[in-house]
């Protein structure tokens, strides 16, 4: 028999599922707290369920779980990258950055991507398979169990395109901000998109207060296109209408991610094109001086061009910051790490 995969079920799943072996739906609450509250790792750590219900479930469903395969510290700033094996060989990277508004961690939403923007590592060997909502959650309780910290906050920004997954994206983020789960709120949720603009039209009537950044890394379509295959496929003006869509119905504050690249997207004239695409709205533009990626020629724009560059934004009154960078000592970008690893062996 083919096992279920129990904790890629929300609550009323599970209802059901304890239900067709004969037992009454508290039970199913009472499972799903041991497995996203207590973040309960095997069966026979449910001391409150009987055994023989126990010896069923362990019949009936498998109990994903991920195992650390490496973690890097950064002695720089705490922040943590780990290399996690999935129940079926695969390896995906997750990120631990410590605020002192709180922890917060990156997840991967999918073993490799298949968007190919030309300066991201996780994009180089295309998408091997989408995560389950299992393998997403596995992610943040693992890194809750080895460093025995709480995480506040989730981010959508690892390996993968969060939209090119979305039926399990958005269970995940059901179960996250599940009461009898961590209880993180959308709030307390940023989902990254390179610009899928149905799926952020749909994402909007899910009835989540998620944030939502675009990567957006070119003012100009014809620019973008050259950055970004997926620019091809959605035009700017239509993501820019589904971005604004987005804030009326939800209210969250929007996040552009721009990556600064010598020569290519960090003009003064770049500038001034940014500026004039997000005038107006309630919007934050995160500056990111590009990771080198070795197999990529492009160059990261030298400190005094990404200081000008957040000048011009500043003067035409756009929110800016410059991404500070955080464990830039362990390889922390997008799929570094991970492609190091699967090179070395
Ligand atoms: N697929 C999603 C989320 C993953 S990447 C997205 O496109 O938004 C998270 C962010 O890092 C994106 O803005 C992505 O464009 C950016 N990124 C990827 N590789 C990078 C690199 N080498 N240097 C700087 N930013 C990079």
């Amino acid at each position: 028999m083919i096992q279920k995969d129990i904790k890629s079920m929300e609550l009323a799943r599970v209802k059901e599922e304890i239900g067709q072996l004969g037992e009454k739906p508290f039970r199913a609450v009472q499972i799903y707290e041991w497995l996203h509250k207590k973040l309960c790792g095997s069966f026979d750590e449910m001391t409150n369920i009987s055994r023989s219900l126990r010896e069923k479930c362990k019949e009936s469903f498998s109990l994903c779980t991920l195992h650390a395969v490496e973690c890097l510290e950064s002695e720089e700033d705490g922040t943590c990258k780990f290399l996690f094996r999935l129940p079926d060989g695969n390896v995906i990277e997750s990120v631990l950055m410590r605020y002192r508004h709180g922890n917060s961690v990156c997840i991967s939403s999918q073993v490799g991507c298949r968007m190919g923007c030309r300066f991201c590592a996780s994009t180089l060997s295309g998408l091997v398979r989408n995560l389950m909502p299992s393998e997403m959650l596995e992610q943040v309780y693992q890194i809750q169990k080895i460093t025995g910290e709480r995480v506040s906050n989730i981010v959508v920004m690892g390996m993968g395109e969060p939209f090119d997954n979305y039926d399990n994206l958005v269970t995940f983020l059901r179960m996250v901000s599940d009461g009898n789960g961590l209880n993180i709120s959308g709030r307390n949720v940023t989902v990254s998109t390179c610009g899928i603009t149905p799926r952020i039209r749909q994402f909007a009537e899910e009835g989540f207060t998620a944030n939502l950044a675009l990567s957006l890394h070119a003012p100009k379509d014809a620019d973008r296109e050259g950055l970004m295959p997926v620019a091809r496929m959605y035009p700017l003006a239509q993501v820019m209408e589904a971005l604004d869509d987005y804030y009326k119905i939800t209210k969250r504050r929007l996040t552009f991610e721009y990556s600064l690249i010598a020569g290519v997207n960090d003009s003064a004239g770049q500038a001034g094109e940014l500026a004039r695409l997000v005038k107006g709205k309630n919007c934050l533009v995160n500056l990111i001086p590009v990771n080198e990626v070795r197999e990529r020629d492009f160059k990261r724009s030298d400190p005094r061009n990404i200081q000008n560059f957040k000048n011009i934004l500043e003067k035409n009154g756009i929110n800016v910051t410059i991404r500070r960078e955080m464990g830039s000592d362990i390889n922390a970008a997008c799929g570094q790490l991970r492609k190091s690893y699967m090179d070395g062996r």
